[in-house]
């Protein structure tokens, strides 16, 4: 029988399978597509380098030439322009001042590359269809292999699916976010004018649009190509709902910046959609499983959280299963401490992100303030789990709490309406 499966080859199975055999426990990753396979999800938070670095594989992002990626520049309607450099707040035991922007095609599948050199047995194109259960224990998964239905044994399993979420699903654990329900349309292109100074080209910008929680992504995967993708509420998508080039084009024109920027700019793979992707599960373990990763929670990727979170969700559940191994119990009790970790980092970047779009000019002022940008920087940074280390949050909260009193304030007009308790 084998100790765990891994259902899904994204960087949430890779980085787990990778910790799994360090720690000397047999695994198997099984993932339906054969790499590499497209994925949005490109610009990374420096977190992920702990995680690359633990797992030696800072070596293999250097040898693919995958692009620097200094910090972030956001851009106002009305033209004005603030930028962060991660080599501001350096992360403890970490000697690098950038993380990384990139194909995750080539990523992905060099993790599950990774992964297997590491000791995971990998199989690709194997779709699983469900997870088998006796009582309310995990005891296997049925997988189709070659077109045939066929059950694996296993003492535990994780579900690494992603946004296919196989566990949430099976059992129905999911819950959609009650405030977030955001669109966004994106592709690759050639020739974007990404800026003249050296080094912010290869930052992440970020174009603020003039709608309610609208925003556009520009990502460099290369020196040629540029990811641009447009985020919006799903209401907005609506009125173009048969035509996402439409919605692509207007609101990339609706900015004057970015229209310049997109000017000389061709397109050179198809537009893709993604909708309805904010979530969590009810729970995220139980007897002999775990889910990790966006088969977990996923949640509004504005500040680029996303692979980090699968990559931390991976090491804190890797922690909890060498206990199961090592006690022999693997009850939900024993897991439980892996979703009260994950829970309480990716509630960090829910409440930031909640703050943030509030009040957008509460970000700027945040971020520009000389007594709190530190502790932004250490938000975007993304390495936070524990709420007590960002008082930042609560000082977000009582300016908002402010400008909401104060009948005659300057920034009362730009107040949303999401609520922030
Ligand atoms: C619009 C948008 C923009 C984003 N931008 C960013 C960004 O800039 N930076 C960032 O860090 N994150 C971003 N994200 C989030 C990021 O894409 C995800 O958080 C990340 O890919 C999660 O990794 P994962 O391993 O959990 O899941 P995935 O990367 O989705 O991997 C899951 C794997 O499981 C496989 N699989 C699924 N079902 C099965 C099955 N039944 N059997 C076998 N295999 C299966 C899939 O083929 C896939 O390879 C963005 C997301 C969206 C929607």
């Amino acid at each position: 029988m084998n100790d765990v499966i891994i259902v899904g080859g994204g960087p949430a199975g890779s980085a787990i399978g990778s910790y799994l055999s360090k720690a000397g426990i047999q695994n198997v990753i099984l993932e339906k597509a054969n790499h590499p396979r497209p994925h949005v999800g490109e610009s990374m938070v420096t977190s992920s380098t702990r995680v690359f670095k633990e797992l030696d594989f800072l070596k293999v992002l250097e040898a693919e030439g995958f692009v620097h990626k200094y910090g972030a520049s956001w851009h106002a309607p009305n033209g004005s322009e603030f930028a962060i450099e991660f080599g501001e707040f350096p992360q403890e035991g970490i000697d690098q001042d950038y993380t990384y922007h990139v194909d995750r095609a080539k990523l992905d599948m060099l993790l599950l590359k990774h992964a297997e050199s590491l000791g995971s047995k990998v199989y690709q194109g194997v779709h699983v269809s469900k997870v088998l259960f006796e009582d309310d224990r995990a005891v296997g998964v049925r997988a189709n292999i070659a077109g045939q239905d066929v059950d694996i044994p296993a003492r535990m399993v994780v579900d690494a699916t992603g946004r296919n979420t196989l566990i949430g699903n099976q059992l129905k654990l999911k819950v959609k976010d009650p405030i977030f329900n955001q669109y966004a349309v994106h592709a690759w292109f050639e020739n974007v004018d990404r800026g003249e100074e050296e080094r912010t080209e290869d930052f992440i910008h970020i174009y603020f649009l003039p709608i309610e929680r609208g925003w556009v992504w520009q990502i460099p995967i290369n020196n040629e190509i540029t990811s641009m993708g447009v985020v919006a509420d799903r209401n907005v998508f609506r009125d173009f709902s048969k035509d996402p080039e439409g919605f692509f084009w207007t609101h990339i024109n609706s900015n004057p910046d970015l229209a310049r920027a997109m000017a000389p700019a061709r397109q050179i793979n198809e537009f893709k959609s993604e909708g309805d992707y904010s979530y969590s599960l009810s729970k995220f373990v139980g007897n002999s499983y775990l889910c990790i990763g966006d088969a977990a929670r996923f949640v509004d990727p504005i500040f680029s959280s996303g692979v980090s979170v699968a990559l931390y969700s991976a090491k804190y559940a890797s922690e909890r299963i060498v206990k199961a191994f090592e006690t022999g119990d693997f009850s939900e009790e024993m897991l439980a401490p892996y979703e009260t970790k994950v829970r309480g980092g990716v509630g960090i970047w829910y409440e930031f992100i909640r703050l943030y779009y509030k009040l957008l000019p509460l970000f700027t002022h945040f971020i520009q303030s000389k007594t709190h940008r530190i502790e932004v920087l250490r938000l975007l940074q993304g390495e936070v789990y524990d709420r007590g280390q960002v008082p930042v949050l609560d000082a977000m909260r009582a300016y908002i709490e402010k400008v909401e009193k104060s009948e005659n304030h300057l920034l009362r007009a730009q107040l949303t309406s999401i609520p922030i308790d």
